[in-house]
């Protein structure tokens, strides 16, 4: 079912180090080293993204697997803070292969009509990812409280959701690691799930539960990747659900 997503392990000593580590001032040093159901509909409030949305794409292949993810930020964050996010999960899933368009959708059927991408049909190489805030992580919220899950994904279903625990990204983002980033990884992770199934790995993106040491390296662009067959399977999957997207639009059912 859900996937945990843990910091149990996080001691607070990592969280003491990150603090005095992660500030912007030294990130430029760290820098220089290397360089459930469908989305429900909720009342629009302030802080959500313009009127027109947003799709970016970035593509290595002519032909990559193209996923596209429609984004609900029911925890209205910071539209720029989110575009980063968007932006660092391209380059994690750019870096395995697979192209990923996000759309930024709207949380209220009224403002439908100023995203008209999200009025598209929704395929199975479609995932909807929702950004929650507390009130509605509680109502979802996993044991240990975790930073989001991500319900099993059927091949030939639209849409499949995510949920990412907003609130959680900002009580770390609190200790000082980096929300944007954060985030990015943590939607990574989720997307892995609904692609390529329950499993964690003992590195990387898939570990069931990063250490102080992996939100470290989230923080200081030194991330984790995605390990073993991961980058393969992820590859075949979105291949897969191209595929049945494509049969779908023959009218092959
Ligand atoms: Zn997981």
């Amino acid at each position: 079912m859900g996937v945990e997503f843990e910091q149990r392990n996080v001691s607070a000593a990592g969280f003491r180090l990150a603090r005095r580590v992660c500030p912007a001032i030294l990130l430029a040093v760290a820098f220089s080293w290397s360089a459930l159901s469908r989305p429900v509909f909720a009342e629009l409030g302030a802080g959500n993204r313009p009127a027109s949305p947003t799709a970016k794409t970035t593509a290595r292949d002519a032909f990559p697997p193209e996923l596209t993810v429609r984004v609900y930020n029911y925890a209205h964050i910071d539209s720029g803070l989110l575009s980063r996010s968007e932006d660092v999960a391209t380059a994690i899933f750019e870096d395995v292969g697979v192209r990923v368009t996000w759309l930024d959708c709207p949380l209220s059927p009224e403002l439908l009509g100023a995203y008209p991408a999200c009025q598209s049909h929704a395929g199975a190489a479609d995932l909807a990812l929702r950004i929650l805030p507390r009130n509605m992580a509680g109502k979802l919220a996993m044991p240990d409280e975790p930073l989001g899950f991500a319900y099993p994904c059927p091949e030939d279903e639209p849409a499949c959701v995510l949920n990412i625990f907003y609130y959680r990204v900002d009580e770390l983002a609190a200790d000082g690691y980096r929300a944007d980033r954060l985030l990015a990884y943590a939607i990574a992770h989720e997307v892995a799930h609904a692609l390529i199934g329950p499993g964690h790995s003992e590195e990387g993106i898939m570990r069931g539960q990063w250490s102080s040491r992996d939100l470290e390296r989230i923080c200081w662009g030194l991330p984790p990747h995605f390990t073993g067959n991961q980058p393969a399977a992820l590859r075949s999957a979105v291949l897969r659900r191209m595929k049945l997207v494509q049969r779908f639009a023959e009218g092959g059912g």
